[in-house]
């Protein structure tokens, strides 16, 4: 199929132009102003922004194990009703994705999908956090990133030796940095707020100790590392230090965290449940903040899938986790002020996140296509229609998705994706499913 996307705000990576962009074989084959539709289907796209699809640096796809939440089908339809053209699911299935046969497995799904969905391998087996998952042979198949993720990896030598066996392959580990012994038993965010509610705290310290403790380790053996969904002040400004001295951290926010405090969690809600936790609005103030300066590299969902049975329990008893794919794009929006940069929302959402991912040049061998384009011919067609004029309501049935645990449900959004073109082909258009 020929689209030719007419007369949008075209968002390159340090600036925007008016101007149409043909589609042809699954590759941008244009990008100019008055472009010929010969042959074309053509999509009128003004006021709206024109941008590499996004991509899911931390999708829980909950397959296999967990499909009543989630599969990998239903989640590569929300994600592209969100504007993604890649995900990148995460290994706390049931088993971890601690194997060749199981990545395998998954890669297998995403390949029946319309999305480009690769895979974060686990960092120990069975993610229980002594003994290291083969990350070599995960990484021929194509892994790039390794994680715990649902819990961190608490032994400081584990992650150390983990760190060790990285380097050379070249992958990222990818740290869900909580303490355990400090955030033990703890249901929301340490604050006065969690002690008024009579409600256990899990202590900002829990995080910050652990991003200290792998900058440290990251310093002593070299490699790459991700710091996933980081939700303190003082996370971020250990990070920023730590790359001023050249070190190789990357580090992603999610939309919760920049869009809600800890004060949701006052009427005892379990929607608003997560870890780590909703923050003091301090935090979420200096995270909003530093959305611009470039110390985050990606705003990653957490899209957590959980069945309204476990979910709908009593706050301190209930799962932690939120859907996240659907609402990303306008939250995000959201965070980033009254008049967002559209370079700055597509380095967050896209071209961010497929650096740290590595789907910045396709890979044959798993099937993956190229993503966070630069919007010039030649590159793989992974293209987002963004209106960011137009004001809707999260609502939580009407999604895609297979759960309903989004604490966005009934309220007010701004900017929504209209189309999302992945690998050439329209997955959707006005707002619906093709
Ligand atoms: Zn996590």
């Amino acid at each position: 199929m020929t689209y030719l996307i007419r007369g949008g705000t075209v968002v390159g990576p340090t600036g925007t132009t008016v101007a149409d962009v043909l589609i042809r074989d699954g590759i941008i084959a244009e990008v100019g102003p008055g472009l010929d539709a010969t042959g074309a289907t053509v999509i009128d796209a003004s006021g709206c922004w024109v941008g590499p699809a996004f991509v899911d640096l931390h999708t829980h796809l909950r397959e296999p194990g967990r499909e009543a939440a989630e599969d990998v089908a239903s989640g590569a339809r929300a994600g592209a009703l969100g504007g993604y053209g890649a995900l990148v699911a995460m290994p706390n299935t049931e088993p971890a994705l601690d194997s060749v046969a199981l990545v395998s497995y998954v890669l297998a799904q995403g390949a029946k999908t319309a999305l480009d969905i690769a895979v974060a391998g686990a960092i120990t087996v069975g993610r229980q956090g002594t003994h290291l998952a083969p990350m070599a042979e995960l990484a021929s198949l194509g892994v790039r990133l390794f994680t715990d993720d649902g819990n961190g990896v608490q032994n400081p030598l584990v992650m150390r030796r983990a760190m060790e066996y990285a380097a050379p392959l070249g992958v990222r580990l990818a740290q869900h940095c909580e303490d355990e012994f400090l955030a033990a038993g703890g249901v929301m965010n340490e604050g006065p707020l969690s002690a008024r509610l009579g409600l256990v705290g899990r202590p900002a310290l829990a995080e910050e100790l652990m991003v200290l403790r792998d900058i440290e380790i990251l310093r002593l053996v070299g490699g790459k590392l991700h710091f996933l969904h980081l939700s303190t002040a003082r996370s971020l400004a250990m990070v920023s230090a730590a790359r001023r001295e050249g070190l190789d951290v990357t580090a992603e926010v999610t939309p919760h965290h920049i869009t809600l405090s800890d004060e949701a969690c006052a009427e005892f809600d379990p929607q608003f449940k997560v870890h780590p936790p909703l923050r003091g609005v301090d935090d979420v103030a200096a995270l909003r903040a530093a959305l611009t300066t470039g110390v985050i590299d990606a705003v990653a969902t957490d899209h957590a899938p959980h069945t309204p049975e476990l979910k709908d329990l009593p706050f301190d008893e209930a799962p932690a986790g939120m859907l996240g794919l659907e609402h990303a794009a306008a939250l995000t929006f959201e965070a980033l002020g009254p008049s967002p940069d559209p370079v700055t929302f597509f380095s967050l959402l896209s071209r961010g996140p497929a650096r740290v991912a590595q789907l910045r040049a396709s890979d044959d061998r798993v099937g993956l296509s190229a993503h966070g384009a630069s919007m010039v011919a030649g590159e793989d067609a992974n293209v987002v229609i963004f209106d960011p004029t137009v004001q809707w309501r999260g609502d939580k049935n009407a999604l895609a998705s297979r759960a309903t645990n989004t604490p966005y449900d009934g309220r007010a959004l701004v900017g929504k994706v209209r189309t999302t073109i992945v690998k050439g082909r329209l997955v959707v258009h006005e707002g619906a499913l093709q």
